[in-house]
């Protein structure tokens, strides 16, 4: 698949890897201004080395939520437009709030995605939500932040099998949690995460009529 304008692959000294232009923020390899996305520290990241179609092509306007530390959502608002970061755990926001510092289109906030009332003044109609939560309830969270997603907006979502039940059969949680989006989304594709994050569904998804 096309990477979205903005990520590139380039030679850190070890073959070829996803790189976006931007100051570093958790350590990654950099050279001449670019900066290494590592996807075994990125769902996103992931996604990209995958063949799904994440639908990404540059300058998009995106909601992120679960931005913990930065490590994905300032690689996103290096080549994305406004770029709306929601995590609602203080420790990581703080250092989301450095890694924001050198980016002006990067917006933290330090909310709750489960009550998108209570952002719903700042954050405009966007292209693309991210979520990446990492908690039970994962379709909620995605389809009480579908207001912000433009009609011919996407979906792209990493499901934490784990998150929603430790016990339970993975392919039983992705089912469950796939259903449950249904009624608020088309699901376009799905894709294993395997390689790089152990017990992860992507999900590439649609606004429903
Ligand atoms: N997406 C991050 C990255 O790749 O850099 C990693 C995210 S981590 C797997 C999940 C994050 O979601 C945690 O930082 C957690 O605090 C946050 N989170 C979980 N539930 C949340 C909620 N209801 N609202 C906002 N953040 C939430």
């Amino acid at each position: 698949m096309s990477l979205p304008k903005g990520v590139q692959r380039r030679d850190f000294g070890d073959g070829e890897r996803l790189a976006t232009e931007g100051p570093p923020v958790y350590g990654e390899p950099t050279a001449d201004g670019w900066r290494q996305w590592d996807p075994r520290r990125s769902k996103l990241g992931a996604m990209l080395e995958t063949d799904i179609d994440t639908g990404l092509v540059g300058g998009e306007t995106v909601l992120y939520l679960g931005a913990a530390a930065g490590t994905t959502v300032s690689h996103v608002a290096d080549f994305a437009g406004p770029t709306y970061a929601v995590e609602f755990a203080a420790r990581p926001a703080r250092d989301l709030l450095t890694a924001a510092e050198p980016r002006p289109n990067l917006i933290p906030l330090l909310k709750d995605a489960r009550k998108p009332d209570t952002y719903t003044h700042v954050v405009e109609p966007v292209d693309v939500l991210i979520q990446d939560v990492a908690t039970r309830g994962q379709a909620k969270v995605a389809l009480a932040n579908r207001r912000f997603l433009r009609d011919d907006g996407r979906l792209l979502l990493a499901i934490k099998a784990r998150s929603e039940d430790v016990t339970a059969d993975p392919d039983a949680v992705f089912d469950d949690v796939l259903e449950e989006l249904t009624t608020g989304y088309d699901i376009v594709e799905t894709r294993s995460l395997e390689r790089f994050h152990e017990d992860h569904l992507a999900v590439v998804a649609e606004p429903s009529g």
